[in-house]
This record gives C-alpha cells, structure tokens and sequence, in this order.
C-alpha cells in the first residue's frame, strides 16, 4: 500500500539536529518539509540566508528558499495540510510550546528532555518499544487535546538501549555501568568554546547521567494498560565530552542475569532491529559488530547505515562483574542519536496508522 506523502514541519531548522533534520527528510517518500520554524532572530529570513549550513551535502535549493517563521506565527492557526512536526528545539523553549502545537492537533516528534519523563508521554526508539506511542490515547485523555507528544531518548541513551534491549530480552541484566565520550557537535551549534575543548576532555556535561540512568530504563520497561514500568536494573552513567565532531563512543559494562558467551551475545546483536527494516530510514543492519581490535571508531564508524547502524566492538568477558561481559558502541549522536530516530518513529506511526 503506497503511504500518501505527508506534510511536515521542523521546529528549531537551523540548528545542529535541525538541519539533520532537513537533509535526512529529502526526497523522503512519506514526508515533505512544508514549514520551518526558528528563533526571533530567523523570522522571515531564508532559509539559505540565516542558516549555517554544516554539513557535507548541499542545502537543497528548494528548502533553502523557505521563509523561516517564528514559532508565535506558527502555532496560531493549525494549518491544515501539516500533520506532523519535528522539534528539535531547546528544552526549555519546547517545554512551552510543544503543548501548544499538541492542543491544535498536530502530533509533534520530540528531541528536547521537556517531557520525556512524564507518564503519559511515549519514550521511543522504534526497535525497541513502538508499541508504547499507543500512550498518545491516554495523553489525549488526560490533557484533553488532539495532537500529541511522541519523544526520543537523548542521544547516549539512544546508543545504549540498542544494545541494551537485545541482551535484557536474551539473558536479563542485573546492572549496567557505561562511560561516554561524547562528540562535540552533541552540544549543538555553536556549542563549546573551541578553546574548552580542542586538546581537552570535559568531565562533565549537564544532566546527562541523570537521563542516561532514567530514561534507559523507561524504554526498555513493559507497558500494560496505558502504564510504563520501568525496567529494574540501574544503571550508572560517566559522561565526557572529547573532541571528536560526530559519533558518540560509549564503553559499557553489563552484569547478566544468566550467564552467556561471546559468540551468543554477537549473535544476539547482529540479529537485532529486524522490526524496523521495511521502513525508509531503517539501516540494514540496526547493529554491526566488528570483530577488529581497533573499531569502532569515531571518524570511521559513525556514517554506517546512513549514520542509523551503531557499530559495536571489542566484546569480551568482564570478570569484575558477575555473569560480566563489556562491549565498545559507536553510533551517530545527530541522526541515530536524534533526528534519524525522530523520522523513524514517525515512519512507524504512519505506516501503522496509530
Ligand atoms: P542547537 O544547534 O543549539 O539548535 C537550536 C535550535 O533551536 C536553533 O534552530 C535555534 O534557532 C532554535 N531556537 C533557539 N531558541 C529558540 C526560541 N526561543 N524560539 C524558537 N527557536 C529557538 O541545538 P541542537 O543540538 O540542534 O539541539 C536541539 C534539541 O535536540 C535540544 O533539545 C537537544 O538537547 C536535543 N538533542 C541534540 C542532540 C545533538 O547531537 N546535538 C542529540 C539529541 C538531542 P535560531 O538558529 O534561529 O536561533
């Protein structure tokens, strides 16, 4: 059955997960880009004009000759002929106004923190849990609007409950230790000072472990008549920023519930995420295991599958932890990380007519 093309709008375009936003959605076979919505600063200007484009393929002349609207503009009247939005504001901006776009009816596909908490709120990474935006029917409910908040996890979590989940289903985990080392352009632009973090390691980036240790639990926990029940099992996060563009490298340690071996654990990985595969911005493999010593890394690992594949290497025994096994993940923080799981959820939702 072809999908009728939908139209789209991105909230916060021109920034870093804004314009992956507009690369990944051209010639996207469900999606069109028909609004783009910046800061006060952008209102009215083209987007060609206002946007520093960053990344490596060219800015499609027809998307850069959209006007760039407010976000006060936008939400006052619904506009009809959009349906979905994609937001990829500043958490304190959307926390303000996803709701109101959500009142007029458009169903809004989340990358900022405001709400991915909130009970009655989907936390969504479509391999893993698209059966919770059915918690959409009960946000409706509860906040009486038409619309919706559909929200993804930020990006380390994203990396880490790929591989997470698998192995929860196959041997269950008893905890789980990770330690990220974040790329730059995770901060968005213009992000850092180059004089913080060229030749540096930040030890700390805001809140990060705390959505790291709560948010990974929440998508990987059950959901049973409109209530998400966290996963059990905790989960302790150190986070670094380093100096790298793209590609978050994560080092995580897992405790197993029942003990496993190597070869299981990789196969258990590589089959993973077949969900998903008959959707546009699925990769063809949701996970690639390397056997090489020396990967993944950051510079040669990051754009696998269109950057949606993270790469997982260097998978051996921990003998620390009981039932112990540690394991090297690379993935893309701006597309698997954001945007790309954005437009994944959205492809699901579509397709399956929630
Ligand atoms: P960014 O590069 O700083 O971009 C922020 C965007 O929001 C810009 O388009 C900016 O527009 C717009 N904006 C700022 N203030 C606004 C206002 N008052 N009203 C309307 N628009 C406003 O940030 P980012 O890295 O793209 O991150 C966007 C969101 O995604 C954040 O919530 C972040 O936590 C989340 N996220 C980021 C990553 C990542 O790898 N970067 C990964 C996962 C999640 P102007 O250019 O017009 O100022």
């Amino acid at each position: 059955m072809t999908i009728p093309k939908k139209n789209v709008a991105i909230l916060g375009a021109t920034g870093m997960v804004g314009q992956r936003f507009v690369s990944l959605l051209q010639n996207h076979p469900f999606f069109c880009i028909s609004g783009l919505v910046g800061s006060e600063r952008s209102r009215g200007k083209k987007y060609a004009e206002i946007c520093r484009w960053l990344l490596k393929d060219q800015l499609p002349s027809e998307t850069g000759a959209l006007e760039l609207r407010g976000v006060g503009e936008f939400g006052e009247a619904r506009e009809e002929d959009i349906e979905i939005i994609f937001s990829a504001l500043p958490s304190d901006i959307a926390k303000e106004v996803e709701p109101i776009f959500a009142k007029k009816g458009y169903i809004i596909f989340s990358n900022a923190s405001a709400y991915r908490m909130d009970d009655d709120v989907p936390l969504v990474v479509a391999e893993i849990n698209a059966s919770h935006m059915e918690l959409v029917e009960y946000q409706r409910e509860r906040r009486g609007w038409s619309g919706g908040i559909i929200t993804n996890p930020n990006c380390s979590t994203i990396i880490m409950s790929l591989v997470l989940k698998p192995i929860y289903d196959a041997f269950g985990i008893e905890s789980v230790i990770v330690s990220t080392m974040q790329a730059a352009s995770g901060a968005g632009y213009p992000g850092l000072a180059s004089i913080d973090i060229i030749d540096n390691v930040i030890p700390f980036i805001e809140k990060e472990e705390e959505k790291m240790h709560n948010e990974g639990r929440k998508i990987l926990g059950d959901f049973l008549d409109g209530i998400v029940k966290n996963a059990s099992f905790p989960i302790s996060a150190s986070c670094q920023r380093v100096a790298t563009l793209d590609g978050h490298l994560l080092d995580i340690h897992i405790s197993l519930h029942n003990p496993s071996d190597i070869d299981t654990i990789q196969k258990v990985l590589t089959q993973f995420g077949k969900s998903c595969s008959h959707l546009p911005t699925a990769p063809k493999e949701t996970i690639i295991v390397t056997s090489d010593p020396l990967r993944p890394q950051p510079r040669l690992d990051r754009d696998a599958g269109r950057g949606m594949s993270i790469t997982v290497g260097r998978i051996r025994k921990d003998n620390v932890l009981k039932n112990g096994v540690k394991l090297t993940v690379l993935g893309h923080n701006a597309i698997r990380g954001a945007a790309g799981q954005s437009i994944l959820n959205a492809e699901w939702w579509v397709k399956y007519g929630l």
